[in-house]
């Protein structure tokens, strides 16, 4: 990996737990990090424990402290220090990403530059954390509202964003003078280590943020509940995890920040702009390969344009190229690994044999491994498994439905609800639709949502809390309230 890197310092084989850069384990185990283009080993690190977790707990409980005291200026230049050494080494960056985790390289480049985004973002609002005055509730009571950092906090990120969701996380707990230690996915913790090498080149002061490489998530997760120097856990993965996660941190009241699956409704409506709405699917299905907890997992078509639809969908998926992330002009890379391509078969397959047709794709790609094609299946009905669950993979399912108020229902038949998107022109039916989805997320006539100026987040089982936007700061602050009694 050192060796396509500009920068080869960037590539770590080592965690980092408090001030510590650690090559080895406790134990003494190590854990490979492979390609899932290739299967090759790009790096071993060590397989961290209990003991090393509860170190770097202890470190940001100590850092945290002083962090803390200086001003929102002070840590804001670190953020924006951060910012320009994430934007300069984006090449670098985008290379670790793609090893680790197989999505084409101009789509990594573009992660990196987004959690950059949140780096900048943030260290601009570390200023602006602001309190309230309150008109006293007596002649001789003042009242102040002050907000201060929730403390030490722990992390537990997917691979499937291996920087952004991270950087998300980070930025804005390190911006109000928090600590935080985190544990990436085992499959892509290379892009976290790199994130931490120039967290600490900005100046962030060793403790403030850890990088825990452990291949045992749950004990991880247990010590990041159980350990009470931890106050707050921020958790981006599966909903059946953050339930375990919750129950876990029920007993010291955790505050928990948890972003979920989703399994996102695409709808198109007869009155829609066809090719926006196409546009709006390959971007909202396709990009990461389906890998997305925002991406289009049930798309709904009206009557009167579902043929058309289907027809230049398919048009533009036909002209997709899967293949290695490196490779000139590949829009798909491979699966995360085996358990992804099995779930994506089985969802296609099961569909197949309740009726569905396969308008395209619908096998496992050339190029073997887990590579999987480009898929879209027409005639696809409630009762089949890509209805209910989140395929995480290149599959379209395409639905066809008569009325507003049966799609609005059935969008909304689904434990989840974190994005949702619509194509409409007509100004009173998308006001009304929008209203109407129970989602924390509704695009309209665009299949991408995602930015640091607004607040991303779900309602219903798709999780807690906010990330982005001036809303993302009030998940790592806590409000005290002071009462003046004055003569
Ligand atoms: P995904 O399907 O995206 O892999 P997971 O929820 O399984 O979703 O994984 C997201 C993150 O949660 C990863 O970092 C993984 O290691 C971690 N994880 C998995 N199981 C647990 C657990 N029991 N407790 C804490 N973290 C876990």
């Amino acid at each position: 990996l050192a060796s396509r890197l500009k920068d080869p310092s960037l590539a770590s084989d080592r965690a980092l737990v408090g001030a510590d850069w650690v090559s080895q384990s406790e134990s003494g185990k190590t854990f490979d990090v492979t390609n899932p283009a290739n299967g090759e080993v790009i790096a071993t690190l060590p397989d961290l424990g209990k003991v090393e977790v509860t170190r770097a707990i202890d470190a940001a409980y100590k850092a945290q402290k002083a962090w803390a005291r200086k001003t929102g200026k002070e840590r804001a230049a670190v953020l924006r220090k951060l910012y320009d050494l994430m934007v300069a080494n984006a090449d670098d960056l985008a290379t670790i990403l793609t090893m680790e985790m197989g999505k084409p390289w101009p789509e990594a480049r573009g992660e990196i530059l987004y959690g950059a985004s949140y780096v900048e973002w943030f260290g601009e609002e570390a200023k602006r954390v602001y309190g309230d005055t309150i008109p006293g509730h007596q002649p001789d009571k003042r009242i102040l509202v002050i907000k201060q950092p929730v403390g030490v906090v722990g992390a537990i990120t997917p691979w499937n964003f291996p920087n952004a969701m991270l950087a998300r996380k980070m930025a804005p707990a390190v911006a109000v003078g928090c600590a935080m230690v985190s544990k990436p996915a085992a499959q892509t913790p290379l892009s976290a280590l790199a994130l931490a090498i120039l967290a600490e080149r900005a100046g962030l002061p060793a403790g403030v943020f850890s990088v825990v490489t452990a291949t045992d998530a749950a004990m991880v997760g247990k010590e990041l509940c159980d350990n009470d120097k931890v106050r707050k856990l921020t958790f981006t993965g599966s909903t059946n995890v953050g339930r375990i996660l919750m129950r876990q941190g029920a007993d010291q009241i955790k505050k928990l920040g948890l972003e979920l699956g989703g399994n996102a409704p695409f709808i198109v409506f007869d009155d829609a702009d066809l090719d926006a709405a196409v546009e709006g699917a390959m971007i909202s299905k396709y990009r990461n390969a389906g890998q997305t907890c925002v991406c289009a997992n049930r798309l709904y078509v009206q009557a009167g344009v579902y043929d058309a639809f289907a027809a230049k969908l398919a048009e533009r998926v036909s002209k997709m190229k899967v293949g290695d992330g490196f490779a000139e002009g590949v829009t798909t890379g491979p699966l995360i690994d085996e358990n992804a391509l099995k779930k994506v078969r089985e969802h296609v397959s099961d569909a197949v044999s309740k009726g569905a047709k396969v308008a395209i794709g619908g096998e496992a790609a050339e190029q073997g491994g887990l590579f999987f094609q480009p898929t879209i299946l027409t005639g696809v009905t409630s009762e089949m498994k890509v209805a209910v669950e989140e395929t995480f993979g290149p599959v379209a399912p395409l639905f066809k439905f008569e009325t507003e108020e049966e799609v609005v229902e059935l969008a909304n038949a689904t434990e989840f609800g974190l994005a949702s998107y619509f194509f409409s022109k007509d100004v009173s039916k998308i006001f009304r639709v929008a209203e109407a989805l129970e989602y924390g997320m509704v695009g309209v006539n665009t299949g991408l949502i995602s930015t640091e100026v607004a607040p991303f987040g779900g309602i219903k089982q798709s999780g807690l809390g906010r990330e982005g936007s001036k809303y993302g700061i009030d998940d790592y602050t806590e409000i005290k309230y002071m009462c003046l009694g004055i003569e």
